[in-house]
Parts: structure tokens; sequence; C-alpha cells
């Protein structure tokens, strides 16, 4: 026999419009607790910034979305819907087709996608959760800021926690930073290559942000010094996509005079350091006793990125893994959790499931990955996401969809200026549209 649940859904981001969905369909009761007004999270641009622009300053004006203005996703469409609810292009004069569209179009789709499926009417809009942690006998107590400012409190069986993990920036350590004279910004704060006309600029990491980003600098900027640890430098820096900007390895120092010292000795003189240097996790309403951390960007112990052994199913994370394809992930990890919560899923004993972690973190010290690699799927996800699959008894991780994601990989790094609209995966393509031709909507 199923048995339904009271769910607290922590944001009304993607993460938290599919868990509602798949915990609803599931006949759990949920309330999907979101501080905006309006649901979408990443996908809610604001031309805003912080008030603190490198973003450290824990009482600084906080801006959920890291957005930029001209942003088009990096993903494919087809490759960013859930499974049953694709994300093909609409007609209306306001849709962008384009298969990489603009950060607009996704916020529509998950409008439409929240619409179809009634998801609006579950979610409590301008309701920040402050606090989430056990009460007695296992329940879930989650205290809120209510629209009014009032605070106020509810008692559930679960938490489902989908605060999104690319609102706290995790800046790099610089030698000499305190004495040097230029400014610095986090790339969550950069909205458009406007403040940086004229100056020499140096940007730190060359991820997707920064690749966007040091190409929207071009031409802007004086100069552009990318700064970046990996073994990409030497690749990147011939192939000359971006003018004015060369290659570095990482900062060594700075200094006072406002100059910056390279690891290999080269010295520049720059106005602004751009930290594109990604995200730290961040649950800062969370209480688990300490059964929970987060360390050096690892949240553990978590069976298989979701399920504290210790506080399952009560609580339980979505969106944690990074390279990947998030929102086919977010429907499995939901589906998991709506499965076992409903005990229509039985997950191992606790013994086993910290076994499993303790495995796990032993193979990535043997592979020398460290902890802030732990949540990366990269190669890994369809092993992963077929393992999701298969405990939630749905169907496998698509062939072209792994394809697609690996073919886009590639081409993506050799044709970084050109890949959003000018692309090479045309068989794939077709197989995913013919997959979508099942679900009319
Ligand atoms: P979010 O979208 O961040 O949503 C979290 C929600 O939780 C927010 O609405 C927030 O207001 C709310 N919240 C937080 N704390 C509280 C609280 N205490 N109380 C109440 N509510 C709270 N993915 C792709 O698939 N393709 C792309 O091309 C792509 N490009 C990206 C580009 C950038 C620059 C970034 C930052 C991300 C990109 N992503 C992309 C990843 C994207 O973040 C995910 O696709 C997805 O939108 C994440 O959804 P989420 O629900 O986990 O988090």
């Amino acid at each position: 026999m199923q048995h339904s649940r009271r769910v607290a859904v922590i944001g009304a981001g993607a993460g938290g419009l599919v868990s509602a969905r798949e915990l609803s369909r599931e006949g759990h009761h949920v309330v999907v607790f979101e501080r905006n007004t309006q649901i979408g999270g990443t996908w809610v641009y604001s031309p805003e910034i912080e008030s603190d622009p490198l973003g450290i300053d824990p009482n600084r004006t906080r801006i959920h979305s890291s957005l930029y203005k001209s942003l088009r996703t990096n993903l494919p469409r087809e490759l960013m819907g859930v499974r049953d609810y694709p994300f093909v292009p609409r007609e209306g004069e306001d849709r962008d087709p384009r298969r990489f569209p603009c950060h607009r179009e996704v916020l529509k789709y998950l409008e439409d996608f929240a619409n179809e499926f009634g998801i609006r009417k579950l979610v409590r809009f301008r309701t920040e959760v402050v606090f989430a942690g056990l009460e007695k006998l296992g329940k879930w107590r989650v205290e809120f800021r209510c629209e009014n400012g009032d605070f106020d409190y509810d008692i559930f069986d679960a938490v489902v926690v989908c605060v999104g993990n690319f609102s706290e920036p995790h800046v790099a350590e610089i030698p000499g930073i305190d004495g040097w004279p230029g400014e610095q910004v986090h790339s969550h704060n950069y909205r458009d290559a406007e403040p940086f006309r004229g100056k020499v600029v140096v940007l730190i990491g060359y991820s997707f942000s920064g690749m966007d980003i040091s190409e929207e600098l071009n031409g802007v900027a004086k100069e552009i010094h990318i700064a970046c640890r990996s073994a990409k430098t030497e690749l990147l820096g011939t192939q000359s996509i971006i003018s004015n900007a060369s290659f570095h390895p990482m900062i060594k120092s700075v200094c006072e005079d406002g100059t910056v010292v390279f690891q290999d000795g080269c010295v520049i003189s720059a106005d602004v350091i751009l930290h594109c240097t990604g995200y730290k996790y961040h649950f800062p309403f969370l209480e688990t006793n300490g059964i929970v951390t987060v360390d050096d960007n690892r949240v553990g112990p978590l069976y298989q990125h979701v399920f504290p052994p210790a506080l399952a199913p009560g609580l339980s994370f979505i969106g944690l893994p990074f390279k990947a394809v998030p929102l086919p992930i977010f429907e499995l990890q939901s589906n998991w959790i709506a499965g076992v919560l409903s005990k229509r899923i039985a997950l191992p004993s606790k013994e086993e499931m910290l076994a499993d972690v303790k495995a796990f973190y032993e193979d990535l010290e043997v592979l020398g990955k460290p902890k802030h690699r732990t949540h990366e799927l990269g190669d890994d996800m369809p092993v992963y996401c077929n393992w999701l699959a298969t405990t939630c008894g749905c169907p496998a991780f698509e062939e072209w969809r792994k394809q697609m994601y690996i073919a886009i990989g590639i081409y993506k790094m050799a044709n970084l200026k050109t890949y959003r609209d000018d692309w090479q995966d045309d068989k794939l393509f077709c197989q995913a549209y013919e997959e979508f031709s099942k679900y009319t909507y």
C-alpha cells in the first residue's frame, strides 16, 4: 500500500517544480516555498547586481540569478527538457525557437511546465525558509518568513531541498589581494560588458561563464588576460577566438602598485579581476546537528547525491550533480524520492547506504579527485541516470541523449564561437524529435 506524506519543497526553480510534479503524481501533499515573486529560479534574469560585487559579504543585498543579459543556453534544448515534456520550440511572438535559445525562453518553458501540471497552486511565493530541522517523532519543522514579514512554521513528514547551486560565489584566493587597488567582481554579478569598457581585465576561470564573458568583453575591454588552471590553456591560446585576449597560468600574487603576477612570471598592470570561479553549495537554513556537512564543496554523506543515510527519507537534495543535464536528472531524482516516501521503492539500510557512500569516496580518492569534485558527473552521467531509472522503474536514459551530450561537449570545445548556431549532430537531432513526437502538447 502506498503512503501519502506531507512534503515541503524548498525552492521553485526547475528542481522544485519538477519535484513538486513527481511528488504530487505519487499522491503526496506538497507545499513549495519560494522566496522570489515568481517561479524559475536561475532563469529569472535580474539586471540588478548585489551590493558586494564579489559576493562574499554575508550581509550583502542578494540576487539569486547569475544570468548575464546576453546568455544563451550552453546545452541544446533537446537535452534540457524533462523527458515527458520536451523543450521543443513553441510558436509565439516572444518565443525563441533556436536550438540554443536565450534565457527568457527557458523561463517560458518552465512557466509552461508549471501551468501544464498545475504546480503554481502549490507554491507559496515571497516565503523564505529560514530554518528546516528535525522535530520529534521523525517530523520536520520548517520555519519561514511570510510575505508580510511575519515568521511562521509548519510541520512536515519530509523536506526536499531544491535551492539551486549557483548563487553563492566561490572566489579565488590570491596572495596580496587585500592591498591590491583594483576592482573585483564575481561572474554572479556580471550582466554585460559595459562596466569593463577600456579596462584591463584579468578573468580567472575558463569554464562556461568564463568562455562566454571573455568573448563578450572582446573589443570592449582594453585587454583581457585569462588565468586558468587547466591544461586547456595552450590549446585555447592557439585558437585565437578572442583577438585581444592572452591566456596565462593561475595568478601567483598581486601587488599594491596594481600589478598582477602570473605563475609563469609574467607581470601586467590590471584594473579589474573578474572571478569566473564557480559557486559553493549553501544551505544556511538547514539544521541537521552536524549530520550533513559541506566540506570543500562536498555535501555529505549523501547516498547517490540525494539522501543522507541517517536522515533518509525525511531529508533529500535535488540537483547537486554538475557537468550533467540538469532537468532529466531532477526528474529521476524526484521520482526516486517520491517513490521512497510512498514506500513504492525501498531504500537500503542506513548501514548499507553509508557503506556505499564510503566506497564512493574511496573511489574518488583513488582517482585523485578532490572533494570539491564529489558531485561532478561528466562521463559518469549516463551510468548515474540509468541507475536512478532502474531503481525507479523508469525508462532507461536514451542512447541519443547520451550521444548528443558527448558530441556537443566535444564540438563545443573546438567551436566555442559558433557551436550554438552551427552543429553537426543532425542524426541525433532527428532521433530526439522522433522521440518527442510521442508527447503531444
Ligand atoms: P534554481 O534555479 O537556482 O532555483 C532555486 C530556487 O530556490 C530559487 O527560485 C530561489 O529563489 C529559491 N530559494 C533559495 N533559497 C530559498 C529559501 N531559503 N527559501 C525559499 N526559496 C529559496 N542548465 C541547463 O540545462 N542548460 C544551460 O544552458 C544552463 N546554463 C546555465 C548558465 C548559468 C550562468 C547558470 C548559473 C546555470 C545554468 N544552468 C543551465 C543550470 C541551471 O541552474 C539549471 O538548469 C536549473 O535551472 C537549476 O534549477 P534549481 O531548481 O536547482 O535551482
